[in-house]
């Protein structure tokens, strides 16, 4: 077997997992323990919410990562080749005929590559935003209901997944902290006062207004800060301006 190695092993393994994926190509992963590589101290925080359109909306502009829609051109393909084996299914219990394992070998190499698509452009991004970045207050995003949602649902949730991975991964290889936000009604709370919204907002609604302190927001930007509020940081740390102790009253 011709071994190809994708990097050194930086140190002895303690185990090796050997598996074989969809397409019939094996893979050897290595357990090695990391060493942190600190980065800087930056001063700054960060706080960061998901979403369909924007995959990830932050409390600095510059890291705004849009939603890359990898997987869209995909789509047409992927549905081509189901239905190809849809056709060519044979009775369970019989063994699949030869299109059939050929148009599902299809369909597994087109997602192993949108998936490669996804984890490259969520690498590059994460390590921005760790560069940048003391600390990372991050929504705890967990997909739900994927079964039941849209394509474009499911492509958004399939990006958030691997960009919150992505971060994590990166985030403590350098030694960030990065602190998880429980997800309930960030969409519903001011940055600003804390005060809750009765209702949450549709997702039409672009713009926070807060019937209580009177601050208007970007929705998704006033949900970023919310991050950054729960995870017990101080907004005014964000867009590398050093933490004063006062929160800001009004943003708009
Ligand atoms: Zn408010």
């Amino acid at each position: 077997m011709t071994v190809v190695w994708s990097r050194d092993l930086p140190a002895a393994p303690s185990s090796v997992r050997v598996y074989r994926d969809t397409l019939g190509h094996w893979y050897a992963a290595f357990v090695v323990p990391v060493e942190v590589q600190p980065l800087p101290v930056t001063g700054a925080v960060i706080g960061i919410d998901w979403g369909v359109k924007e995959t990830a909306t932050t409390t600095s502009d510059a890291h705004d990562l849009p939603h890359a829609e990898h997987g869209k051109k995909a789509a047409e393909q992927l549905a081509r080749y189901q239905r190809m084996m849809s056709r060519r299914e044979r009775p369970k219990g019989r063994a699949q005929s030869r299109g059939y394992r050929k148009a599902q070998q299809q369909a597994a190499k087109l997602h192993r590559k949108v998936a490669r698509q996804r984890q490259d452009t969520a690498r590059k991004w994460a390590k921005g935003v760790v560069r940048d970045h003391d600390i990372i207050a991050v929504e705890d995003f967990r997909p739900k209901f994927l079964a039941r949602t849209t394509m474009a649902r499911k492509a958004a949730d399939a990006a958030i997944g691997a960009t919150k991975r992505a971060l994590i991964e990166v985030a403590r290889k350098h030694g960030r902290d990065v602190r998880l936000v429980h997800p309930a009604h960030t969409t519903m709370d001011c940055a600003s006062c804390g005060a809750r919204t009765k209702h949450a907002l549709p997702l039409s609604e672009r713009t926070y207004t807060c019937i209580t302190c009177g601050v208007v927001s970007p929705r998704d930007k006033n949900s970023a800060r919310v991050m950054l509020v729960r995870a017990g940081l101080n907004p005014a740390g964000a867009d590398g301006v050093r933490p004063s102790g006062a929160l800001p009253r009004a943003a708009a």
